[in-house]
């Protein structure tokens, strides 16, 4: 959050499965949508906030599976645990928000007496958050039971049951409202309370992040019964929360259309954006452009047409270099010349390109350093490089390519470094 240093334009909270992420969508195409919005028009000055029940664990093992971006700030394990950037550091602030009135000892011991109650596996137990699975039938009274016996034993705890099988035991002061509402006052503290903040959910628990006085929502087309029934009952009338059209990411950013939040035509809904060169004074937008061009050009859904070389390569500098991971360095005219060879290499196969945390800064009058991840997934592979761009800009001329350089992320695990092309 360092990196801004004004309130953020537009701070988006969201769940994971089924909001963000579409388990119904195996080409991922709403999310890599949303992806290329978020890069091209909303990472430098905005907040970008995951709100899952998935642990640490399970969040990392999805964030493996599925082209997620690196989000800003990641809310875990149904709103016990906050964690700040790439490194996900905690908060720990929030730790001793929830400690209030919670002894994780006194509720092993007291659950403990109940058979009813099997234990979830070990990366679920956490800190804050003791996780069963109990049996639909035996839950409501297993519930009373428990809270009257913590109750008894001083402590002040939620129990969550929810998908008919899972029963979480979390701090009263715990769930995704009180973070999202601890959040944003610890913002407003640091002077950086955003402009505006849009929550988006598909499930029960997600209708707390609706309840935030001064938030917009935005269920998804494909959101559960429960939550519906939620905002029915709750929101019916509240002109901030919407039930979207449209599923999943999709419907994320229908919602920033509807409440006017800011651009909403995601770089992947435009198909000739080569000749777009209205806002090519942001070198940003060039870096995202560029490598979703790469992508149609290998899966052959760009025409090969030598305009857009010629197009690409007036736009590098005559002694432009492109390093490649590998540590091969070759003028990044002759890169583009390459990229001939490869036009529908990929076509029918699954290939995809996407570009994470994209940042771009101005270090002299007329010179910008780009950096971003550049993400590749060849069918069950995927790649990713720390790219570094460096522009210039000239009057009337537009933005110069004159520096690339690749090195491997810590992530990839590169077999063969050959097929990497740029
Ligand atoms: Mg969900």
């Amino acid at each position: 959050m360092e990196r801004l240093l004004s309130p953020p334009r537009l701070m988006i909270v969201s769940d994971l499965d089924h909001t963000m992420v579409d388990h119904h969508d195996p080409e991922n195409l709403s999310l890599l949508r949303f992806n290329s919005l978020w890069e091209n028009a909303y990472r430098h000055d905005s907040l970008l906030v995951f709100s899952t029940g998935r642990s640490p664990t399970l969040y990392k093992e999805l964030r493996k599976e599925k082209p997620l971006l690196t989000p800003d700030i990641t809310i875990m394990s149904v709103g016990t645990e906050i964690t700040y950037g790439n490194s996900m550091a905690p908060d720990h602030g929030w730790v001793e928000t929830l400690n209030n009135k919670w002894d994780i000892g006194i509720v092993k011991e007291e659950t403990s007496k109940f058979s009813e109650l099997k234990l979830q596996a070990e990366s679920e137990q956490r800190p804050h958050k003791v996780s069963f699975y109990v049996d639909k039938s035996k839950a409501q009274d297993v519930t009373k039971e428990l809270s009257q016996r913590l109750e008894k034993r001083g402590l002040d705890v939620k129990i969550i049951y929810s998908g008919g099988m899972d029963l979480d035991i979390l701090p009263q002061g715990a769930g995704k409202g009180q973070a999202l509402a601890y959040l944003l006052k610890k913002l407003k503290t640091e002077g950086k309370l955003p402009v505006n903040t849009l929550a988006c959910g598909d499930s029960g628990n997600d209708a707390e992040l609706f309840s935030i006085p001064d938030v917009y929502g935005v269920m998804v087309s494909n959101a559960q019964e429960e939550l519906l029934k939620w905002h029915a009952e709750n929101a019916k009338d509240n002109p901030k929360v919407i039930h979207a059209k449209e599923r999943c990411a999709s419907g994320i950013i229908e919602a920033i259309g509807h409440f006017k939040l800011g651009p909403n035509l995601s770089p992947r809904d435009v198909s000739d954006f080569l000749e777009c060169k209205a806002d090519n004074v942001n070198p940003g937008h060039e870096v995202v452009k560029f490598f979703l061009f790469y992508e149609r050009w290998r899966r052959g859904e760009v025409e090969n047409c030598e305009a857009y070389t010629a197009s690409l390569k007036a736009s590098c500098h005559p002694g432009g270099v492109f390093v490649h991971p590998s540590g091969a360095e070759k003028p990044l005219r002759d890169t583009i010349d390459e990229l001939s060879k490869y036009h529908g290499d990929k076509q029918g196969k699954k290939f995809r390109v996407w570009a994470d945390q994209v940042l771009a800064t101005d270090t002299n009058p007329g010179t910008w350093i780009v950096k971003l991840d550049k993400w590749e997934q060849i069918g069950d592979e995927r790649l990713c490089c720390t790219t570094t761009v460096k522009f210039t800009a000239k009057e009337g001329e537009g933005l110069v390519w004159e520096h690339v350089q690749q090195t491997w992320s810590k992530d990839s695990m590169v077999k063969d470094d050959s097929a990497w092309i740029i």
